[in-house]
């Protein structure tokens, strides 16, 4: 549905309609949300189509801030989004009325120093939807550059292409790991980002991955996405099954999406000699780091934030069939429910990896 502003084609003013309102820590509304958006000659205007829900929204509902971010005034929710253009800019070339796009929702400053050095994922001047005071996109329609706007093939459905988002972090990890092909690499947490991660290593060539968890049903659909195995830490060990794997030797990288502190303390044990950890889950507090575990074994650390540059690598991959996302979303919600969907969220019921709301 379009609203308002789109329809009258005004290249500035109030964008009316109903929004998915945080109005302030533990209490969400879906109302009338008026916006003032100008239309730049570099922007585009999109309808919203689907949304997903992430944990970062969730904790912005439970806890009203994460980190240095706190939610001081009433904002919109939803940082995972697709859609389609209403409205371009005078001076957009590469996309249309019509066109069927996903959005990066991060803009950086393009001035910035950590922009003009390509990591515009660290620019401290990045405005990132759903991070105050920055609103999100579970509304109608946003303004958004051109340049963070992608279309889709066809055959890209707006569900895939609202788990771009997170599957961006995903493929920057494995970049980050700088992945061979016949690697055997170990995913902790079958969340989210977990499974991207998991995707995206198998993508790049990955010849097994071993993902752990403590939810049988994260883990079921984990082990139907391709050359995964999987372990429940519940009931075995996760060192035990990738020396088990690998004749003793190790895993060639560790990828930790878990945050979770105890998860994380654990990484270079399943690590072979030489290998790679990438820390991509993002513990509340500071975690225990074994310095001389990681010594031993004269282990490389990645860290990673967001991500850069990875969108339309992204895109391709869902438009080859390369990666297939459609398992990951377990659940759909009408906008009408997006308050008892992010209610459902808080509580983090078991077999529940994405769950997304449909404007
Ligand atoms: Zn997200």
């Amino acid at each position: 549905m379009l609203q308002q502003a789109a329809r009258g084609g005004r290249m500035h003013g109030q964008a009316e309609g109903r929004a998915l309102v945080l109005e302030e820590k533990g209490r969400l509304s879906l109302r009338d949300f008026a916006i003032d958006e100008t239309l730049g000659e570099n922007d585009v205007r999109v309808a919203i189509h689907t949304v997903g829900i992430c944990g970062s929204d969730v904790h912005y509902y439970t806890h009203g801030a994460i980190g240095p971010f706190v939610v001081r005034e009433p904002m919109i929710l939803g940082h995972e989004a697709s859609g389609v253009v209403t409205e371009t800019g005078k001076a957009v070339t590469a996309l249309a009325v019509g066109d069927r796009v996903c959005m990066e929702p991060g803009i950086p400053n393009p001035t910035g120093r950590a922009t003009r050095q390509g990591m515009y994922n660290l620019d401290p001047g990045v405005r990132f939807w759903a991070t105050p005071p920055v609103h999100g996109v579970l509304r109608s329609s946003v303004v958004h550059p051109a340049d963070f706007t992608f279309r889709l093939p066809d055959t890209v459905s707006f569900a895939a292409a609202a788990m771009v988002e997170p599957l961006a972090v995903g493929v920057h990890a494995v970049t980050k790991a700088r992945a061979h092909p016949g690697h055997v690499a170990v995913v902790i947490g079958a969340g989210p980002i977990g499974l991207v991660t998991a995707l995206a290593a198998l993508a790049a060539g990955c010849a097994h991955v071993i993902v752990s968890d403590v939810d049988d049903t994260k883990l079921s659909i984990a082990s139907g996405l391709g050359a995964i195995s999987t372990v429940n830490v519940t009931k075995a060990s996760l060192d035990g099954a990738v020396m088990a794997a690998t004749g003793g030797w190790g895993a060639d990288v560790v990828y930790e999406c878990s945050g979770n502190d105890r998860a994380a303390a654990g990484v270079f044990e399943p690590l072979c000699p030489g290998g790679v950890v990438v820390y991509i889950g993002m513990p509340l507090a500071p975690i225990a780091y074994d310095v001389a575990a990681a010594q031993i074994k004269e282990a490389r650390v990645e860290h990673v934030f967001r991500y850069a540059h990875v969108f339309p690598r992204c895109v391709a991959m869902l438009a080859s069939g390369a990666i297939d996302l459609a398992p990951l979303i377990t659940r759909t919600f009408a906008f009408e429910d997006s308050v008892a969907a992010f209610e459902l969220a808080c509580q983090s019921p078991p077999g529940q990896v994405k769950m997304q709301i449909i404007l």
